[in-house]
């Protein structure tokens, strides 16, 4: 007798819904946190003849060395540390949790976060705990420090800044909570470049610190390239369960053409942190909106309804992130990728437009 597909798979398993991204074909897309920029055009035409060389006859080189000597150079990784690549710092945070998972073992995030730091614990069957952050989205640091005392996690993540609220939280609490935590402290700085503080300098000496980062925010969604940082020991555990060939020939190429045009992406990111502060202080002068601070490239809002907000948007053809109930403190929240200062002005002129 065949199994049934009930019979075969996990019921946490069966029970999950799979992860939602929204049809955005005709839609000015502010969901998602991508850089509203293609490559210039003369940029484009050089990747293209770079990419045409490669061997996809073969495997990759599966430690990426070339990759990361220049992942070290541009992003100012120290000579202590040594790097593991992920396909997307998704696959980082799968490598760190499968790494740690026994039958005792805790992760704990603070909420709202980053919702793989969860899924991860529970594809992996270990304990999670969710440490609420305070009511203004700053961390709740006698908490923290309480849970990491009664749950002794194997690994804490923390997103710095944090999605999907946008402010970095206090260097010193993060220090706090490092010093604190008995195990691995993961600090994720998916948003780096629209940020002003990191704790690369960090990395390498820190034996419990590992400093996660990712293409992605930069601009480079497609390529699913992420990079985290640590003392080589560390490093060298997660290596072990990296899947051999995960960062594909053609990602390492492209990664590479792009770390020797750094510019043009920086220039993207200075603009989209100028474009950040406009909107911000549009949305200001609205006395219904309220304006979280934000270190990365979105900006979180609360309104009076924001699932209507969120559908006379979504009217005009205009795709944000709604996050009112995935988590209380969330309550009509709103997530609003910062896009090209065109689509902003349009986002601007609607949410005006609502509230007139
Ligand atoms: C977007 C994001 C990631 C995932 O980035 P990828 O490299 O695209 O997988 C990780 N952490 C946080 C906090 C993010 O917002």
């Amino acid at each position: 007798m065949k199994m049934s597909i009930q019979q075969l798979f996990r019921p946490d398993v069966l029970a999950m819904q799979a992860y939602h991204v929204a049809d955005a074909s005709g839609y000015i897309k502010l969901d998602a946190m991508e850089n509203p920029y293609h490559l210039p055009a003369a940029l484009r035409q050089e990747l293209g003849q770079q990419l045409a060389e490669v061997a996809l006859n073969r495997y990759p080189d599966p430690h990426g060395d070339g990759l990361k000597d220049l992942l070290k150079a541009a992003f100012a990784i120290p000579d202590a540390a040594d790097v593991v690549l992920g396909n997307g710092s998704d696959e980082i945070i799968t490598l760190i949790t499968q790494a740690v998972a026994s039958d005792d073992t805790v992760v704990l995030a603070l909420e709202p976060s980053f919702v793989m730091y969860r899924l991860n614990a529970q594809f992996s069957r270990v304990r999670y705990v969710g440490v609420p952050l305070q009511a203004d989205f700053s961390l709740d640091l006698p908490a923290t420090l309480a849970a990491i005392r009664e749950h002794r996690p194997a690994v804490v993540f923390l997103s710095y800044p944090n999605n999907p609220t946008g402010p970095r939280f206090a260097r010193e609490e993060v220090q706090a909570v490092l010093d604190a935590a008995p195990g691995l402290l993961v600090v994720d700085e998916a948003y780096q470049a629209f940020a002003d503080d990191s704790f690369m300098g960090l990395a390498g000496s820190q034996p419990h610190l590992i400093v996660m980062r990712t293409l992605s925010k930069l601009g480079l969604a497609g390529l699913r390239l992420g990079y985290a940082a640590g003392h080589p020991e560390v490093i060298a555990q997660l290596d072990k369960v990296r899947p051999p060939y995960n960062i594909n020939v053609l990602s390492q190429a492209a990664a590479k053409f792009a770390l020797r045009h750094l510019d043009v992406f920086a220039a993207q990111a200075a603009e989209l942190r100028s474009e950040r502060s406009r909107i911000a202080a549009s949305l200001a002068t609205l006395p219904q909106v309220t304006v979280y601070p934000s270190e990365a490239n979105f900006l979180t809002i609360r309104v009076p309804d924001a699932l209507a907000l969120f559908a006379q948007l979504k009217a005009e053809g205009i795709l944000i992130k709604n996050l009112h109930g995935y988590h209380p403190l969330l309550d009509n929240c709103l997530r609003l990728t910062v896009g090209s200062p065109d689509e902003n002005s349009a986002l601007l002129a609607a949410i005006h437009a609502y509230f007139a």
